[in-house]
Parts: C-alpha cells; structure tokens; sequence
C-alpha cells in the first residue's frame, strides 16, 4: 500500500478529478480537477453546500460514476483501467454506501437486509453481529416500517458493513433525520472508526458535523477549497450543532 510523509496508508488516491454535466447553456462543472487521498482508519468529512459536487465525488469515489478525465487509484489500481467485472466486484465487496434515503427493502426484516449484502461466507452470526455494533440487536425481526428514521439507517449502515468493505462512503447520512437521531448515526459511524479502525467517508452540508473529523475537505462549486487536520477531534457524543 502507499504511503504518505506520515507513513499513514493511503487507500485510495483520486487525481484532477473533472465531471462536466451537459451541454452548451446548461453546462454544469459539477467537479473542476479535484484531488484527494483517503487514508486508512480515518474519518474524513467532506464539507459544502448543495450543489458543491460532494455526491458526484463520492459517487465516482465509489465507482458508481466515471469522471470525465483524472484518476481514482485503489490498491494500485485504476478504476478506468478496470475491467467491467473488477469494478463491480471493486462497487461490491470493497466500497460500502450509505444514502440520505436509506434505500432499505421494505419487505424484508432488518436481518434480511443485511443478509442481502453480506459475504455469503460470513453466516448468520455475523450479520447479528453487525446489527448489534450499530446498536439494533433487539430489532432483528423488524421491517423498515417498524423503525424509527435513525434505526432504519443504522440497519443501511449494518447492511453497508456486512461486506466488511475497505471504505465506507456515507452522502447527508443524517440529512433525513432529525437532530437527535443524526446525532445517534453520527456517535455509530464515530465507533466504527475508533473502536473498529473502519476507513469512513462522510459528506454533508452540516459545516459543524467536521469537527468530529480526523481530516476535513471543504468543497466549493466542484473545487476543494480547503483540507484541514484536526488533531483533537471533538467527540459526536459532545458535539453540537
Ligand atoms: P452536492 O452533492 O454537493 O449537493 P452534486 O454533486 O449533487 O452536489 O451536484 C453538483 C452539481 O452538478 C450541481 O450543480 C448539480 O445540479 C449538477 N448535477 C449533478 N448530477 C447531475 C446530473 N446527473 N445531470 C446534470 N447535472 C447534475
Ligand atoms: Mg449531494
């Protein structure tokens, strides 16, 4: 794996990233040359406001969508030089998504919608297991119309786990919640890092949500306008916005 000046381990490392939206008038720069590393076991935010370009970096970050110029390299590959059946398998097993809107199946019970991402290889104990790190080992047998907003996304963020994925990408993980509620994923996604030495991603408008981040980047109109260190962050549980 590569490593930065800090001898930290990069994970991934995206270069002069451009996406431009259609055409003539109505052409939309919606990322301008943005580059960043990931590193291994941190927790990052990615700040700015709606329209900055945060879901289009995190989704082509994800593998879900292809810049129109620039790199994203992973384990020293690149994702443009993949083939189609290495970056499904890269979206698959190595990249775990969580969404504003959870996107639960509504038929199935929280253990079942982890189950549907999970490794087949990992059992049933696992998949309790990861409900239970997010807090909802009583809610096994609920259906997402049985939860609460904030339970059915800590189940979206147990399903995204149970691929036991490198990287986990969340886009306004709390934009749909209430402040209390966002606060609980906030305090989950916190513990996966401390206690669990997950890699998370988190991109969100909420400016103050960055101060519980090891790094934060700011973005502005599809530009990184600035990267931050904090070496102290302040805990979820404490932080208040
Ligand atoms: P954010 O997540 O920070 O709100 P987005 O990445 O969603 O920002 O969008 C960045 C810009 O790109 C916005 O101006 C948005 O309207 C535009 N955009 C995003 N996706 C598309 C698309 N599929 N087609 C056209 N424009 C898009
Ligand atoms: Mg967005």
């Amino acid at each position: 794996m590569e490593k930065n000046g800090a001898n930290r381990n990069i994970i991934l490392s995206a270069k002069d990233l451009v996406k431009t939206y259609g055409k003539g008038e109505a052409q939309v720069h919606a990322l301008g040359g943005v580059s960043l590393d990931i590193y291994e076991g941190e927790l990052l935010a990615i700040l700015g406001s709606s329209g900055s370009g945060k879901s289009t970096l995190l989704n082509m970050l994800g593998g879900m969508d292809q810049p129109d110029s620039g790199s994203i390299t992973v384990g020293g590959r690149e994702l443009r030089t993949m083939k189609d059946r290495e970056l499904t398998r890269y979206r698959r097993d190595d990249v775990g998504f969580v969404f504003q809107s959870f996107n639960l199946i509504a038929e199935l019970t929280a253990k079942e919608n982890v189950a549907m991402t999970a490794e087949p290889s990992k059992g049933k104990n696992y998949i309790k297991e990861m409900l239970e790190l997010v807090g909802l080992g009583a809610k096994l047998n609920s259906y997402p119309m049985q939860m609460s907003g904030g339970e059915q996304q800590r189940v979206s963020i147990a399903r995204a786990l149970a691929k036991d994925p490198r990287l986990l990408l969340c886009d306004e993980p709390t934009g749909a919640l209430d402040y209390e509620t966002g606060k609980q994923i906030l305090i989950a996604l916190e513990k996966l890092v401390r206690e669990h030495g997950k890699t998370v991603v988190i991109v969100t408008h909420t400016q103050e949500i960055g101060r519980m981040a090891d790094r934060v980047i700011r973005m502005r109109s599809g530009k990184i306008i600035e990267q931050t260190v904090n070496e102290n962050p302040v805990s979820a549980e404490i932080m208040e916005w």
